[in-house]
């Protein structure tokens, strides 16, 4: 039997349904979340990603502002906006879009982002706690890819869980997050040998490569569940998961799609991360 497919708009939706009520209970109290978005460059990639943010948030009644930066914004004046919105106590989430320019990208820009509005988890501050398994933000796509595995009743505690990508937004936090849940994780990049050894023995098995069919159907185990992270859009202006769908969907029990899997997700999260964020900072 094919996999079921993970319908990742619907758990979104029943996410934001809540926040809207949260934001409505706080507007009545006087009290307007607001996530800002910084964005540096004008990757079209990133642009959709910030604007689909920013419409969501609107959507629901919430304030919204995207920042865009031109590449040649210093480190300094990049760190000095950043603390500009610290001391803004109309702002509560602040996330910055992801890649930076390489100038921007190794030193402290989210060790200066408040720990109270760091809504996408990149502070080292909200690493470590996420490490330790404490309260904390966590970044919102291994959120997201957790809530599905909730959703769709998986009991984590035994499995074998295999994450192809080891970035500090998407790889190592999921990676942590289904340690402390249970899972015996193995972490692959692009240095690893023999990739399909370890996904063969994956009980749930994530990618997050960004390579289009990098997962094929020989490397996944009978009745795994199948996680897609990875995002590429290719000339055709269709946008590619990094597993083989079609035929990968033949061997696992659950898979996620790209899109509707865990993209909507990801969002769903930012806008609840905000809201908390709003609730904490305004003790509402
Ligand atoms: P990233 O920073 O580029 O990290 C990619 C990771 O994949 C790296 O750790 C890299 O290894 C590893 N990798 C690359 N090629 C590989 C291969 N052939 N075999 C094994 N590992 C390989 O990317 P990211 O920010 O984590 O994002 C990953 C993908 O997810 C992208 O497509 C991105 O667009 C997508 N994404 C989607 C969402 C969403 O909401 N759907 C959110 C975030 C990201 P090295 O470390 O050794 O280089």
């Amino acid at each position: 039997m094919p996999a079921k497919i993970i319908d990742g708009k619907k758990i979104a939706e029943k996410i934001l349904e809540k926040a809207k009520k949260d934001v409505r209970t706080l507007k009545e109290k006087g009290i307007t979340p607001k996530l800002v978005v910084i964005q540096v460059g004008d990757d079209p990639a990133s642009s959709i990603y910030v604007q689909k943010k920013h419409d969501k948030c609107l959507e629901l009644g919430m304030a919204s502002e995207i920042k865009k930066f031109g590449k040649k914004i210093t480190y300094t004046e990049f760190l000095f906006e950043i603390e500009k919105l610290n001391k803004d106590d109309s702002v509560h989430g602040i996330l910055i879009q992801l890649p930076l320019p390489e100038h921007l990208s190794h030193k402290q820009v989210f060790e200066t982002i408040d720990v109270a509005k760091d809504v996408d988890g990149l502070n080292p501050a909200n690493h470590g706690k996420n490490l330790l398994g404490k309260e904390c933000f966590r970044p919102a796509t291994p959120i997201g890819i957790m809530r599905i595995l909730d959703e769709i009743g998986v009991k984590l505690e035994g499995k074998n869980a295999v994450v192809i990508g080891r970035s500090n937004i998407v790889g190592k936090p999921i990676a942590i997050m289904l340690l402390n849940a249970g899972c015996t994780v193995t972490i692959c990049h692009s240095k690893t040998r023999n990739l399909k050894e370890h996904t063969l023995k994956a009980d749930i098995l994530i990618s997050a490569a960004g390579k289009p069919k990098l997962v094929k159907e020989n490397m996944v185990k009978k009745g795994a569940i199948v996680i897609d992270v990875g995002t590429t859009k290719m000339k055709n202006g269709k946008l590619y998961g990094d597993v083989d769908f079609e035929k990968v969907r033949k061997k696992a029990s659950w898979i996620t799609p790209v899109p509707g899997g865990v993209g909507p997700m990801t969002i769903a999260s930012v806008v609840e991360n905000t809201v908390k964020a709003c609730r904490e900072i305004t003790n509402a």
